[in-house]
């Protein structure tokens, strides 16, 4: 997702490059390359507009800093925009003052929503939560059974109507939905909720129906359900590959029901993404979550400025950090966090297992910009190409367990014979080395300084 965006936007701040002083023909260049990205990439036209108006006044006005030259200046401003435009701050579920808090799903058919639960569920899990879900999407019977998978997948409990039930009383639904509809979403959520509070379940995700387009009956029955159980939340989710017509469903679902933040689902497709990116600004409610696949932990909070960072490509260190935290195992974290504690204990078979985790994480150079010492070389590792990593393991593969181990006693012929071994000059192996001693010499700083944010098991 967003990437051929990121590639055209990047490409724009190359032109800039070099540039002592942006003229205001730069500047108009620059911004008619953005706002074509941004057309091809879907983002709504009101949007782009607000969005490059932004940039030219800032670009033009008296914004001069001298920490950073004109290509950096425009970047920061696009930064800055873009983060705007995702809707400014991280916000998240707010909860409610006497539990349980309750949060209502809405979105069209196939959006994601089902999925959703369960990754919601599961995340507020993580969190110390004690969610439950509730199959109040009786338009389908299929829904409900898929809930119930869904929860068992998350490990959460849902509440659903009785089985025996459906077709029975409640075959007329609120909307008069008539014989289309097996049982009354509003009463079972209301069950739901009342089985959340004796049970003592803190959240409440109620799963309602969707349709394969936008129609006033569907508008109706999920307003219907939001007026009868108030709920703390309406989350609206949103197949971000839906292209253009993102911006209508999002208007409709903001007329209908309401809703206080938005859902991208499927942002791991491919596509252009921009309209997923206008819905925060059209609506003016915030994305508080990312879908990004179909398995339970596929699931992110929306930080605007993380987000804009990816897509400038100016590496999403944080959420890598977050990453990270799930991709390494308890006892690798310990072991870590042991030998964040002990400069010595810190080897080159930690550092080629670190690079081998954060490489299965992401890209090479945002991956560099997480480890410790690599921060700081961000500047020179832009230019750096993939086969880096390749050079770096293959030099590391020529080390004996002596060296690895004692990186200090590997002197000049040893030096050699590394560079003999890996096919690379002495030079290489050199900064390599150099780069390694500032690594080391990083973890024992994070050590006595608290630790990397974030980072699993490390202190602080
Ligand atoms: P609902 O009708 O809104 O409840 O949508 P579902 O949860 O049933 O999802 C519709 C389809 O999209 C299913 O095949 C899901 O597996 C798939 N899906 C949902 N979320 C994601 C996601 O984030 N990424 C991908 N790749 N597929 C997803």
């Amino acid at each position: 997702m967003f990437t051929s965006l990121s590639d055209r936007l990047t490409a724009t701040f190359k032109n800039l490059r070099g540039k002592g002083r942006l003229t205001e023909s730069d500047v108009n260049s620059t911004i008619r390359d953005i706002r074509l990205a941004l057309l091809d990439a879907d983002v709504a036209l009101p949007v782009v507009k607000q969005f490059t108006a932004g940039v030219r006044e800032r670009a033009l006005g008296a914004e001069v800093s001298q920490a950073l030259n004109p290509a950096q200046q425009v970047v920061k401003i696009v930064n800055d925009e873009l983060v705007s435009i995702l809707g400014g701050e991280t916000r998240t579920i707010q909860y409610a003052k006497n539990p349980p808090t309750v949060i209502m799903l809405a979105g069209l058919q196939g959006a994601g929503k089902t999925t959703l639960a369960g990754k919601l569920a599961y995340w507020l899990k993580d969190q110390g939560h004690t969610p439950i879900l509730v199959a109040a999407d009786l338009q389908r019977p299929n829904a409900v059974t898929q809930l119930e998978v869904v929860g068992e997948r998350a490990g959460v409990p849902v509440f659903a109507p009785e089985r025996g039930n459906i077709g029975g009383h409640d075959a007329v639904g609120p909307t008069g939905e008539g014989t289309r509809s097996f049982g009354d979403p509003i009463a079972v959520s209301r069950a739901g909720i009342e089985q959340a509070r004796q049970k003592q379940h803190d959240v409440v995700i109620v799963d309602t129906a969707g349709r394969l387009a936008v129609d006033a009956d569907l508008m109706q029955q999920a307003a219907n359900i939001r007026a009868a159980i108030q709920p703390d939340e309406v989350l609206f989710v949103i197949d971000a590959m839906i292209g253009q017509a993102a911006v209508e469903t999002a208007q409709a679902f903001q007329e209908g029901v309401d809703f206080t933040g938005v859902v991208l689902s499927k942002l791991d497709g491919d596509a252009r993404g921009g309209a997923a990116l206008s819905v925060a600004s059209i609506t003016g409610r915030p994305i508080m979550f990312a879908s990004t696949g179909e398995n339970v932990k596929d699931f992110e909070v929306f930080h605007p400025d993380r987000m804009a960072s990816r897509i400038l490509d100016m590496g999403d260190v944080l959420t890598l950090i977050e990453q990270a935290e799930r991709a390494f195992d308890r006892s690798q974290a310990e072991e870590m966090q042991r030998k964040f504690l002990a400069e010595e204990d810190f080897t080159f078979d930690d550092f080629l297992s670190q690079m081998a985790a954060l490489k299965k994480m992401g890209g090479l150079k945002s991956m560099l910009g997480m480890m410790p010492g690599m921060g700081q070389m961000k500047a020179q590792l832009d230019n750096l190409d993939p086969k880096e990593f390749d050079r770096i393991e293959a030099m590391v593969r020529s080390m004996t367990p002596f060296e690895r181990t004692h990186s200090k006693q590997i002197n000049g012929s040893r030096r050699a014979r590394i560079a003999k071994g890996s096919g690379v000059q002495v030079s290489e192996v050199n900064a390599l080395l150099e780069r390694f001693t500032e690594a080391q010499k990083m973890m024992k700083q994070l050590a006595r300084g608290g630790g990397i944010p974030g980072m699993p098991g490390m202190p602080g």
